[in-house]
């Protein structure tokens, strides 16, 4: 079994001290990558986190291609030890066979000795429903554009706020894009107006780490009647966070069914189409599209003003319109970059007791940024292109040579080229692996096809529009 085999690694790799405290810890269970430990004391607990857990969780990293997150339990009865209590033998002689420079000197204290008992870790009180929503994500200080219009006023539908309801609605698109925004003000506004909703938010991370707690606390029953019987509605933000992890998907499967059954809405959000979803069951995908997929594209240059201006309006920033103007064009990808971009300058502004005029601002930005941070990322460009020629994600960067597939890579290609002036061989890298000659000479044809041919131009004219480079 996985587990033994790393003990086994990892005690080999380890000083003879190892098995001292190992006694003191028991596996409770990996799932989807995230290891459940018992302890037997904190101390136990921080010694063995320390000092053997980067070893044995890269073994298990290595054989399985998880990143591995441990859970720890502190105390309660042991009643399976990692590892059998070692003979009565000094610890000393131990401590003597160490040689690492970051080994642990053994204790003279066998770790769990009564003297050094913690009390036991307070068990976890479930989070109260509506904790951790930002008061500022509501509708009022969203602005509305192009490329967000259909999700905002889908979000509005599922808020009941009038406009059709579609069940589930699941909201996509980049990061920094709104999303969560979005769903928050959809609690904020059940909340002020419909006050008995039992209102459930969870990002999937927290999804799955309530889901692992409750399994092995054996409090699956509770875990069930908060996102099953207690809840009205049910918004999951980040549900990409889910891929690979099976177990969790067939509980939030269940957890789906059985509020979309009672009609319950749901709303899901994710930095990627449902069809692009990997490593996700199928038939989750599939619920994902029987409501309403809406997504948010990056906001054209107007909305990016128009937002701008709002936040400068809701943190109370003096700023001249010719500014605003600057920064919306500089920053162009991203709106919490173009946010943050205006905090600082705001920030500087007050520091130095200047006002922020647009040679301060020309000034800040190229000295903060330089402005390739600010534009789309390679991963966006091939974000775009696949969602352009409806192509699964992995396939730009797979090995595939149909025509399609070689023609949307190309096309990537050049527009990471052109527009972010990615060098050949980091473009290679960032496309599977290829040799910077194969990047060039498509860079050259797609260079070449845009000259004479209609039908490219007009594609990649679509994308530029999309990767917000073409203002
Ligand atoms: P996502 O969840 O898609 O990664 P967020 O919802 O966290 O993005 O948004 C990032 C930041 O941008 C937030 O501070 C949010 O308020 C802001 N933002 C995004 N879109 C808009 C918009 N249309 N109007 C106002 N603020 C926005
Ligand atoms: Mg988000």
């Amino acid at each position: 079994q996985l587990w033994d085999e790393a003990v086994a690694f990892t005690r080999d790799k380890s000083p003879g001290s190892f098995d001292q405290w190992f006694c003191g810890v028991q596996f409770d269970g990996l799932t989807d990558g995230v290891l459940c430990l018992r302890a037997r004391n904190e101390f136990v607990r921080d010694w063995v986190d320390q000092f053997f857990m980067p070893t044995l969780t890269d073994h298990i990293r290595s054989r399985t291609g998880w990143s591995i997150q441990v859970a720890w339990t502190v105390g309660g009865e042991l009643d399976r030890p990692a590892i059998n209590p070692p003979p009565e033998r000094s610890v000393r002689e131990d401590a003597s066979r160490i040689t690492g420079p970051n080994w642990p000197s053994a204790n003279e204290e066998a770790p769990w000795s009564e003297r050094r008992v913690a009390r036991p870790a307070p068990v976890q009180a479930v989070a109260p429903p509506l904790e951790g929503l930002n008061p500022k994500y509501t509708f009022s200080n969203f602005v509305i554009g192009p490329s967000n219009q259909l999700a905002h006023a889908a979000a509005i539908g599922a808020a009941g706020g009038g406009g059709p309801r579609h069940n589930p609605l699941f909201l996509c698109g980049g990061t920094g894009l709104g999303k969560t925004h979005l769903v928050h003000a959809v609690a904020h506004r059940v909340r002020a107006e419909r006050p008995s909703t039992r209102i459930v938010y969870v990002s999937a991370e927290k999804f799955l780490n309530e889901f692992l707690q409750a399994l092995q606390e054996q409090r699956m029953n509770e875990f069930r009647a908060r996102f099953r019987d207690r809840c009205d509605l049910l918004l999951v933000d980040d549900i990409q966070f889910l891929a690979s992890k099976t177990q969790t998907q067939e509980e939030f499967f269940h957890v789906f069914n059985t509020l979309h059954q009672a009609d319950k809405q749901i709303i899901v959000t994710s930095d990627k189409y449902p069809q692009q979803l990997e490593r996700m069951e199928e038939r989750l995908i599939s619920r994902f599209t029987w409501g309403l997929v809406a997504d948010i594209q990056v906001p054209e240059l107007e909305t990016r003003v128009a937002i701008v201006r709002k936040k400068a309006q809701i943190e109370g920033i003096e700023i001249a319109d010719d500014v605003l103007l600057y920064i919306a064009q500089v920053v162009r990808s991203n709106v919490r970059e173009l946010e943050g971009t205006l905090i600082r300058l705001a920030a500087k502004a007050s520091l130095t007791s200047r006002i922020i005029d647009l040679d301060f601002a020309r000034a800040e930005i190229a000295l903060s940024s330089n402005a390739r941070a600010n534009e789309a990322s390679v991963e966006d460009v091939q974000r775009v292109v696949c969602h352009h020629f409806k192509l699964k994600s992995g396939d730009l960067l797979s090995k595939d040579r149909h025509k399609s597939v070689a023609f949307a890579r190309h096309v990537a290609m050049y527009l990471c080229r052109e527009r972010l002036k990615c060098s050949l061989p980091e473009l290679g890298r960032a496309f599977g692996n290829r040799d910077h000659t194969t990047v060039m000479s498509a860079v050259r044809k797609v260079k070449a096809l845009r000259g004479a041919d209609p039908e490219v131009r007009a594609h990649l004219e679509a994308l530029e529009r999309k990767l917000g480079t073409a203002d």
